[in-house]
């Protein structure tokens, strides 16, 4: 082992273990925090959080990383090489932009959500448009700090935040064939028979889901000595430390596939969290998740691959049966199957299904490039965002709340965000088809309850390497192409066209 390598990764678990304790924190402000807490957490949070910021600018970082890309026995090993690249990677990030920018878009992005919240309620855009204005304009000035890339656009610096080394131009030969042929779905499907939602629209008391939320993921393999499952408003994933990853989930007594799906969503980022080989290289790149993009698809993959199929009602269902109470009595698989499994435009990404939902997604990424591209004004927001949704969704936008309001990330400039939903979606069906071919007769091993092996591939094709690899390096190592279109529309077209009877 390098002696410049060990020091640096030394160095940055220091850093790594603040940070743990920051998400400790931030999870807690979630799920057990009084109310009476948040102004002296908020504290708390921003104390660590310029602890943690000073070690990663520091001289001292500095100089541990030039030691380290000195060193010939880093560049003599290609694990090492890769997290070096992965550290420098970060550490200009957190040096190209000013303390003045960092403050003013911290500062600025709250105030522009507190009026967001507003215009919301309003329906109201202009409200809400000098905030945004204001907001894209520093985002704007970050993406210069960190420059375009060669050949590239400035939108591809904020992508590059979420998304290493993904480009706006790639996205879109991938998202184009894609809208279009989810469009041309929606059509064919309109023209078929709705399934029926009943075996769903069922009352179940929360404490029983949760029975079975619990019982799902521990099957699907997430570890319960090394992680829990808590309730929350919005729910998410927090890989705190090695032997520590938190799942949130919510219940409402109706539809209780909602926090079914929505715990198995979490229960795949976890699963993650999990397999990144995180107690050896705890605060290296090696130990941490490639991008979100990566990270959905593993969400995705047990939500939507797994989860909505068939195979999984087979072996699911009589469990439910006994945990969730007679009211699933009257239903076999095929029900079930039917009534997960359903594709209905809507104004609301957030419960949009598996198939209108990469619809929204790109209507976003096309107004932030067009945005960044100098070609869309903040003012002509809602305009072109009702003219896409006719479009691709055949819907007249009502009003902006149920239009350009709906979602928070703009208004504290998460711009360049949205496409990684999208991108999860295809990672996710492109692994899926591979692992299918690999992995024999998955169905059946689902249809059983054996995920563990479809859980160990993950492990060693994805979960294994930590940063080591880009996400596109990935998916061609492990699929051997590029992303594409295809997987995706082959699983959506292969199980809807069916159900619908078209
Ligand atoms: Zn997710």
């Amino acid at each position: 082992m390098s002696d410049a390598y060990a020091a640096l990764a030394r160095y940055s678990r220091s850093t790594a273990t603040l940070e743990a304790l920051k998400a400790l924190a931030a999870w807690d402000q979630e799920t057990y925090m009084p109310e009476a807490a948040a102004a002296g957490r908020a504290e708390q949070m921003a104390e660590i959080a310029a602890v943690v910021h000073a070690r990663r600018t520091s001289d001292q970082m500095r100089r541990l990383l030039e030691a380290a890309e000195a060193d010939a026995q880093v560049q003599g090993d290609e694990r090492l090489k890769a997290s070096v690249r992965e550290y420098r990677r970060d550490f200009d990030r957190a040096t190209k932009l000013p303390t003045s920018l960092v403050q003013a878009l911290a500062q600025k992005g709250s105030e522009a959500q507190q009026i967001w919240k507003k215009a919301r309620r309003d329906k109201d855009f202009q409200m809400f448009r000098p905030a945004l204005q204001e907001v894209v304009r520093l985002t704007r000035e970050k993406a210069r700090c960190y420059g375009a890339p060669a050949g590239g656009e400035l939108y591809d610096a904020l992508i590059d935040e979420y998304e290493p080394n993904a480009r706006a131009a790639e996205i879109e030969a991938v998202f184009t064939p894609l809208a279009e042929r989810l469009s041309r779905l929606l059509r064919t499907l309109s023209a078929g028979a709705h399934p029926d939602e009943s075996p769903i629209d069922i009352t179940i008391p929360a404490d029983r889901q949760h029975r079975f939320g619990l019982f799902v993921i521990e099957k699907l393999g997430f570890a319960m000595d090394a992680g829990r499952l808590d309730t929350t408003t919005h729910p998410f994933c927090e890989g705190v430390a090695p032997g520590d990853t938190r799942l949130t989930t919510r219940y409402h007594d109706e539809r209780f596939t909602d926090a079914l799906y929505g715990t198995m969503h979490e229960c795949g980022h976890g699963l993650y969290e999990q397999g990144v080989p995180k107690a050896r290289h705890f605060g290296e790149p090696l130990g941490e998740s490639v991008s979100l993009g990566i990270h959905e698809s593993q969400s995705r993959l047990w939500e939507n691959f797994v989860g909505r199929s068939l195979a999984f009602w087979k072996w699911a269902l009589p469990h439910a049966r006994e945990l969730l109470g007679e009211a699933l009595a009257p239903y076999g698989p095929e029900d079930l199957y039917r009534a997960t499994n359903t594709a209905r435009p809507s104004f609301v990404r957030v419960e949009a299904d598996e198939a209108t939902y990469n619809l929204h997604v790109m209507i976003r990424f096309e107004i932030e490039r067009a945005m960044f591209s100098g070609d869309l004004e903040v003012q002509a927001i809602p305009e072109v965002w009702n003219q896409r949704y006719e479009q691709y969704l055949g819907l007249k936008v009502p009003d902006d709340s149920k239009g350009c309001l709906q979602d928070v990330h703009w208004s504290f400039g998460l711009i360049g965000y949205f496409p990684t939903y999208t991108l999860g979606n295809l990672y996710a069906a492109q692994f899926f088809e591979k692992a299918q071919e690999e992995l024999g007769d998955l169905d059946s091993q689902i249809a059983s309850g054996e995920f563990a092996p479809l859980l160990a591939w993950m492990r060693e094709k994805i979960h294994a390497h930590g940063r080591r690899f880009t996400p596109a390096e990935l998916c061609q190592r492990i699929t051997a192409k590029p992303l594409s279109a295809d997987p995706l529309m082959r699983h959506l077209e292969g199980k809807l066209l069916p159900i619908y009877g078209v």
